[in-house]
């Protein structure tokens, strides 16, 4: 099988509150890199890369143009050989920003390409550990809601079905973090699973006062509570807390993971699939996660991250973020707060094309 085309189209996702705003800032949309590999045996895969903002956006898809334009005339079935050539052909030196997410969105397209070819949902190619998986809600509990929005999102969340949810904190200057903990632990009861995400807002000494505050209301983890690049930092926080630390996400390819694992600095790792060059980097650096018996988590992108998630032996969570699910027609379902893995092959992604020519960019 030979790729004989590819496509790159961009659209921008427009969000609304409360579901679908969010981030560091408030967004208002996302725009996306839609990638297409098309084969000479008829099967199209699908990849992507997106940007939390439209000014960078225009490199992500050049480069996912120009590398996807690499990969044609390349056996599809063959990702390793695939990202061998367009690494040599932007003169590799490792795992580099926007090369690496286009490099994810073709990894994306050939796994995808492979499904179908083999006759097999993705998560079933990577080892198919189990058939469902557990998520959390992402999306929703945002650090500009005042206690009555954040109050209501969360039980707006309950009614989704997801038992767990992830709010943020650590806003500069700071909000009252404790009340707001205690408003959305009353919304939700004992029952739920909560978890906060800091997006390395804080010190480490900082992060350890607040960390032993937040235990009182039971989080689950403390996501990011440092700059990413403080990886002693981050090993303190950990070793001073009860609460488990996740971090990972910021990171670039797998190698950086080595390093956090080795100074203990994560008791979670929650792996970014595009920062780290897409599936077949992904399984690379939960495997490494693995061997120190540490469970791995995923970031974004739920409807490819399920897959990831289900296959890999120390799998613990599925971050169901639904920005990118209104291009889909259909995506997996959620029941009884986990995840359930599509049976179509490949990615198990058809896009919405009505809504592509809409949010065309
Ligand atoms: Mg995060």
């Amino acid at each position: 099988m030979k790729i004989v085309d590819a496509r790159t189209r961009a659209v921008a996702v427009p969000l609304e509150r409360p579901f679908l705003a969010g981030g560091l800032h408030m967004i208002e949309r996302i725009p996306f890199a839609l990638l297409e590999l098309r084969t000479d045996e008829g099967i199209t895969g699908l990849g992507y890369a997106f940007s939390l903002s439209e000014r960078p956006f225009g490199s992500i898809v050049a480069a996912t143009d120009a590398l996807s334009q690499e990969a044609v005339g390349e056996n599809p079935l063959e990702p390793e050989r695939v990202a061998a050539k367009l690494g040599r052909a932007f003169g590799w030196a490792g795992p580099v920003g926007v090369v690496n997410m286009a490099m994810a969105a073709v990894d994306f397209a050939l796994w995808d390409i492979a499904g179908k070819a083999y006759g097999q949902p993705l998560y079933r190619l990577l080892g198919g550990h189990r058939d469902r998986v557990p998520c959390y809600y992402s999306g929703a509990l945002w650090r500009d809601f005042g206690l009555e929005e954040l109050e209501g999102a969360a039980r707006a969340v309950l009614d989704l079905g997801f038992r767990s949810m992830k709010m943020r904190m650590g806003s500069e200057p700071p909000r009252g973090e404790e009340e707001r903990a205690r408003v959305v632990r009353e919304a939700i009861g004992p029952e739920a699973d909560l978890l906060v995400d800091i997006n390395q807002g804080w010190t480490p000494y900082h992060a350890i006062r607040m960390g032993r505050m937040l235990e009182r209301y039971e989080f689950g983890w403390l996501e990011d509570p440092v700059d990413h690049r403080d990886v002693a930092g981050s090993a303190r926080v950990a070793a001073a807390l009860d609460m488990p630390v996740c971090a990972g996400e910021y990171h670039y390819g797998k190698e950086p993971f080595l390093r956090l694992l080795n100074a203990q600095a994560m008791d979670i790792a929650m792996v970014d699939l595009l920062r780290v060059g897409g599936v077949t980097e992904w399984r690379k650096a939960a495997a490494l996660a693995e061997t120190f018996t540490v469970p791995v988590a995923s970031h974004l992108l739920p409807e490819i991250a399920v897959h990831l998630v289900a296959a890999v032996p120390n799998g613990l969570t599925v971050e169901y973020m639904p920005w990118s699910l209104p291009l889909f027609l259909e995506t997996p379902r959620v029941q009884d707060g986990m995840m359930v893995l599509p049976h179509a092959p490949g990615l198990g992604l058809e896009l919405d094309e009505e809504k592509v020519a809409r949010w065309s960019i």
